[in-house]
């Protein structure tokens, strides 16, 4: 009886692995991007991922600082975003809240954010932690186009 239990708990546990490891190559094919729960439920149907399962890995990798969460303008919806892959590492993002994608502050331009801010208020910014929201050139080219037109 008891070995049967523990069999079954390593084999929960194993299932749950695979879960979170088919959600994270999912994840890191899609770094910088937003996506919502939809998109990656969609995109893993054919994995045998509940959404459920979904939920809660996103919830214990965004406890765990991998996944930012956000929520863009004009929507209500929930938006994660990947950031842990090795190509994020030490970049700070900018994040347009229009389209949702990213991108990296150029090293020399993030140093020099980081070096001034912190020469003027002693405040010492967090690379890795720190997201700026704006809007990206190509979004602000379609909005400057509807003002104008
Ligand atoms: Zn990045
Ligand atoms: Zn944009």
């Amino acid at each position: 009886m008891r070995a049967n239990r523990k069999l079954e708990a390593r084999l929960k546990a194993r299932y749950l692995t695979e879960q979170r490891k088919k959600l994270l190559s999912y994840l890191s094919e899609h770094t910088d991007e937003q996506i919502t729960i939809r998109q990656i439920a969609d995109a893993l149907s054919k994995e045998n991922i509940s959404v459920s399962a979904i939920y809660r890995n996103l919830s214990s990798l965004e406890e765990e600082g991998l996944l930012k969460r956000s929520v863009r303008e004009g929507t209500r919806e929930v938006f994660y975003q990947y950031i842990s892959s090795d190509k994020c590492k030490d970049n700070l993002h900018l994040s347009c809240r229009i389209c949702g994608k990213s991108l990296h502050l150029g090293e020399q331009e993030a140093n020099q954010l980081i070096q001034r801010t912190l020469e003027s208020t002693g405040f010492q910014i967090d690379k890795n932690e720190t997201v700026l929201y704006g809007i990206c050139a190509n979004c602000r080219k379609i909005k400057d186009a509807k003002k104008n037109g």
